[in-house]
């Protein structure tokens, strides 16, 4: 009897360790972003911005919206995970390559241009959208052009390229203000910290169509650079980027995208360029 109970506790010890060993596994599974490669009941991490409406926002009731959560959605679905299965988590400009090298998440669609430098730290699907650097000011400033930023105080965030771009060509010697996240820079427009905030017109273009905003902002409208927005994916995933470039193919070909476009960029009367063609890039002029 007493022998039994030693027994009975043994399996209970067995089977406890059994399902640590399991939890463990899925843990394993979870560091490439997903516990299951094939979906059928098996979750999937995704990177998105949480703070850009129109492209990747976490709502007050916490559920997601924007441009990136429908691609995000579909490409998923297309991998075999449906929306229910998504876990999406914030992935802010400067920790992408981290976040995707880490196995943090499988896939990122967070305003992601595609570069050569990031392409030395992780692999793109795509590009999906062209978007272009633009600059937001208030709606009585005088700055017209990329020069005029010179020697004004200009908001951007650490790790874009919209920062890059402005301390390498667009502005050398505007007073650069970077934060880590689009929002931060808004709120610095708002309350004078900064003459102007710059970054993709698609970003801005959400913003300032917030009714909060409405009527203080405007966008300058210049073509500052090309950025072509990828799919990042951990560095020579390359079975993920062809799954995610079909994915991508065939939102585009059955309406998705443009449904897409117009659900999220409509609301912000963004004017956004074709869908682009798959494996195709913009460059910019050097
Ligand atoms: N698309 C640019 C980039 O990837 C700017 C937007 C962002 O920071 O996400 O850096």
């Amino acid at each position: 009897m007493k022998l039994r109970k030693v027994t009975a506790a043994s399996a209970v010890v067995l089977a406890l360790a059994l399902s640590a060993t399991a939890c463990g596994g899925d843990k394993k599974d979870d560091t490439s972003g997903s516990s299951s490669s094939g979906g059928g009941g098996g979750t999937i991490k995704i990177g998105i911005k949480y703070d850009q409406p129109g492209l990747g926002l976490k709502k007050p009731d916490g559920t997601f919206a924007g441009f990136d959560v429908d691609v995000a959605t579909y490409v998923a679905k297309q991998l075999g995970y449906d929306a229910d299965k998504i876990e999406f988590v914030e992935t802010k400009s400067a920790d992408r390559e981290n976040a995707l090298a880490r196995g943090d998440v499988k896939f990122i669609a967070a305003t992601y241009s595609i570069t050569d430098e990031r392409k030395q730290k992780v692999d793109f699907a795509g590009p999906y959208l062209l978007a272009h650097q633009d600059l937001l000011i208030k709606t009585d400033s005088t700055i017209a052009k990329g020069t005029d930023l010179n020697g004004k105080k200009l908001c951007s965030v650490t790790g874009s390229t919209s920062a890059q771009n402005v301390q390498k060509t667009i502005a050398p010697d505007a007073k650069l203000k970077k934060v880590s996240s689009y929002s931060e820079c808004i709120a610095a427009l708002q309350n004078g910290a900064v003459d102007a905030v710059t970054t993709d017109d698609s970003i801005l273009a959400g913003f300032a169509s917030q009714d909060q905003y409405k009527g203080k902002f405007k966008l300058a409208g210049l073509k500052l650079s090309n950025e072509n927005y990828g799919v990042g994916v951990k560095k020579g995933d390359s079975a993920t980027v062809d799954k995610i470039n079909k994915a991508l193919e065939k939102m585009v070909s059955d309406g998705s995208w443009q449904k897409a476009v117009d659900a999220n960029f409509g609301p912000a009367n963004y004017k956004n360029e074709q869908a682009p063609k798959i494996g195709v890039i913009v460059p910019n002029a050097s």
